[in-house]
């Protein structure tokens, strides 16, 4: 008997109709859950220090950004959602330096990241970004401004303006600010094409772009390769760092980016194997219950997510590529 990868994987496949149900009854607990936490205003989110010049907005319920202040000016990584969240940004800012606003990294295309933009243009900075960030950035504003739930927030989507890079990178940009530095790096596609992450080796901290989400069912329609994208957070490891800032969830450490390296494999897994052995689309949607991630961020976007993998991988489409994009700088070869 050829055994089954697909059920030696999910044991319970075999009694899928149960499983199923079970999967049903829980993601109706969490929606009850996730609609009376979901969008928890700005009061939620936290400035934590993670050095004495670096610190990390963590907004549980929207985006998070990292923000290094010197006496010679600010550089921001990511502006949030919205211009509105972007001023509680800049305010946080202003409580501990009056310095200028040097620089904006926009380290990934998705509309949560860096339609707060507007904000820090009118404070004059410069905006970085990954040559196909600004690709998909160009090509997707309309539809990321249409499918916002600003209207939930309480938020204009008129305010947001689409502001593009200043400047573009593809492989590796070292900025210098006051006394420190700061590495820009693209090791290749991840969560998305032009994840760019931004390493400050003096706090030994790196910001991971979309490659890293921590406890957090990242959105995997964007990605061209799960391979590749679990080729750059074994990559990420190279780069040392004790502190790693993503753009959903808490601050992390190694163990952290670990534990969601374990979570896209075991997804990867899951559904190639049902693909391969043609298990129909519903079915397995009622099996890859994955309990053992139900209490990470996002866990409502499973069928979401699971269904845009199976698609990508039956079909070899995914919802977005960039047309050319380049491959990782250091050729990673498979
Ligand atoms: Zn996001």
């Amino acid at each position: 008997m050829i055994m089954s990868r697909y059920l030696a994987l999910h044991p319970t496949a075999s009694n899928s109709a149960m499983a199923s149900k079970q999967g049903t009854i829980v993601i109706a607990g969490l929606l009850i859950i996730a609609a009376i936490s979901i969008w928890p205003r700005d009061a939620a989110a936290e400035f934590q220090q993670v050095a004495p010049d670096l610190f990390f907005n963590y907004d549980f319920g929207g985006s998070n950004s990292a923000v290094l202040i010197t006496d010679e000016g600010v550089l921001v990584v990511d502006t949030r959602m919205h211009p509105d969240d972007a001023e509680l940004l800049l305010a946080e800012i202003r409580k501990r330096t009056d310095a200028p606003i040097r620089y904006v990294v926009n380290s990934q295309f998705h509309g949560d990241h860096y339609m707060g933009n507007v904000v820090f243009q009118r404070e004059g900075a410069i905006f970085i970004a990954h040559t196909d960030t600004q690709t998909v950035i160009k090509e997707r504003f309309q539809y990321e401004v249409e499918t916002r739930p600003f209207a939930a927030r309480g938020q204009d989507p008129d305010a947001v303006v689409l502001v593009l890079p200043d400047i573009l990178f593809d492989s590796r940009m070292v900025l210098q600010l006051g006394d420190r530095t700061i590495e820009l790096i693209y090791l290749g596609a991840g969560q998305n094409e032009g994840d760019t992450l931004v390493y400050f080796p003096h706090a030994r901290a790196l910001h991971t772009g979309g490659a890293f989400h921590n406890r957090s069912w990242a959105n995997t329609s964007y990605t061209p390769s799960f391979e590749g994208w679990i080729d750059v957070l074994l990559a990420m490891k190279d780069i040392d760092a004790d502190t790693y800032l993503p753009p959903h969830g808490p601050l992390a450490t190694i163990e952290d980016v670990d534990a969601f390296t374990q979570f896209i494999r075991e997804l990867t897994a899951s559904v190639s194997a049902a693909v391969e052995e043609g298990v129909p689309l519903d079915e397995m949607l009622g099996t890859l219950v994955f309990d053992q991630y139900s209490d990470w961020r996002g866990y409502e976007r499973r069928e979401r997510n699971l269904t845009a993998m199976y698609e990508f991988m039956s079909t070899g489409e995914a919802q977005f590529f960039v047309p050319g994009a380049r491959a990782a700088p250091a050729s990673r070869e498979r």
